[in-house]
C-alpha cells in the first residue's frame, strides 16, 4: 500500500515516459502522487527528475498532526488502527518511529478493509 510522496523504484517490465515536461528519459521511479481508500495516483521520473522530488520532499517543514510539535519535516503515515481507508496523517519523525514500535508489538495482520463512508 502506497502513501502519498512515497517514491518506488519501478520494475524493467513498465515502460513510462518522464513526467516532466521537459523531460523525454525513460521512468525509473514512481513517485504516488495520492493515495487513500479508492487506489493511489502515481507519476513517473527519471533518475534526474525523482531526485528533485526526493529533494522537495526532505523539506516538507510544518506541525506534526499528533503531538502538535511545530517546524518538523514531516512524513505521511496512517493510523493502522483506522485501517487502509484512514486518513493520512503528517507526523514528525519521533512519531513516526513510536507508530513502528507500536506495530511491531502488535502482530495482526489481517487484510480487512473498512467501509465507512
Ligand atoms: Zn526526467
Ligand atoms: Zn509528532
Amino acid at each position: 500500500m502506497s502513501l502519498p510522496n512515497q517514491i518506488e523504484p519501478l520494475s524493467d517490465d513498465v515502460v513510462y515516459i518522464c513526467n516532466n515536461s521537459d523531460c523525454v528519459d525513460d521512468a525509473t521511479y514512481s513517485y504516488c502522487v495520492e493515495a487513500d481508500s479508492m487506489g493511489a495516483e502515481y507519476e513517473y521520473y527519471c533518475d534526474e527528475h525523482i531526485e528533485e522530488i526526493s529533494q522537495a520532499q526532505r523539506n516538507t517543514v510544518g506541525n506534526c498532526d499528533w503531538c502538535r510539535v511545530e517546524d518538523v519535516p514531516l512524513s505521511p503515515v496512517r493510523d493502522f488502527e483506522e485501517g487502509l481507508s484512514g486518513p493520512v496523517y503528517w507526523v514528525c519523525t519521533e512519531c513516526k518511529k513510536q507508530q513502528l514500535i507500536s506495530d511491531r508489538d502488535e502482530d495482526d495482520d489481517d487484510d480487512d478493509d473498512e467501509y465507512d463512508d
